[in-house]
């Protein structure tokens, strides 16, 4: 796939971790950094780069027009976003869970969910996506995800979205589906994480486990997103 949106996913595939094991580094100084520690994004290479503080807050202006863009830290939960599982399924991703993300260079909402060989980029069909995510002209005031939509900093937040699994909610009722605006860098991770738990089809009991641990402990540092 030549126009992977972020050559950083190919990384996750290609190695246990985004992040060196052994003295990591910052990719711009060469300082040492400690095992926590910030990224930047390079917005036209796609890539997401390890920083130490110095570096990251150069890039820490969400207004100024830079290559580099620091990822920010902030979790918030949409406890009045809806989405009901017709509208999960318009959108084709074939798992209970995907993160969405405006790419500036390609100037659209790009969609990628996990899988056995990471995540995979989502064809996302933007009528679909407009009726879901409230960002249809003709609705200004549809009330859905345009909230959360319209607070997503470019290239460096992401939505992550998570349905429940088709056999445990009555097909009746709208799915009580979780919305969470959270730092890019923590989608790589997860999804890093989830393709070396990943087992046949459908991830087997260790994805399942991990993904609500990953969702309990989002739920837990997220702060309501104010309107
Ligand atoms: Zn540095
Ligand atoms: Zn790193």
């Amino acid at each position: 796939m030549t126009t992977a949106p972020f050559d950083v996913l190919a990384r996750i595939r290609a190695t246990k971790r985004p992040d060196r094991a052994d003295g990591e580094r910052c990719e711009m100084c060469a300082e040492p950094v400690a095992d926590e520690h910030q990224h930047v994004v390079n917005v036209a290479a796609r890539q997401l780069m390890c920083t130490c503080r110095g570096c990251y807050l150069l890039f820490a202006d969400p207004h100024a027009k830079l290559r580099f863009r620091a990822v920010p830290d902030r979790y918030l939960t949409f406890p009045d976003f809806t989405l009901d599982r017709r509208g999960w399924e318009a959108l084709q991703i074939p798992v209970g869970l995907a993160f969405f993300f405006r790419n500036s260079e390609m100037d659209r909402t790009v969609a990628f969910y996990p899988g056995p060989a990471g995540a995979t980029e989502s064809e996302l069909d933007l009528d679909a996506w407009n009726s879901i995510s409230g960002a249809d002209l003709r609705q200004p005031h549809s009330p859905h995800a345009s909230l959360a939509l319209g607070m997503l900093a470019d290239d460096v937040e992401a939505l992550l979205v998570r349905v429940p699994d088709r056999d445990q909610v009555d097909p009746e009722l709208n799915a009580e589906a979780e919305c969470y605006l959270v730092p890019i860098d923590a989608c790589y991770e997860f999804v890093g994480r989830l393709r070396l738990l990943w087992r046949g089809f459908d991830g087997g009991h260790e994805v399942r486990a991990f993904v609500d641990e990953f969702f309990g402990r989002i739920k837990a540092r997220s702060k309501v997103a104010a309107p």
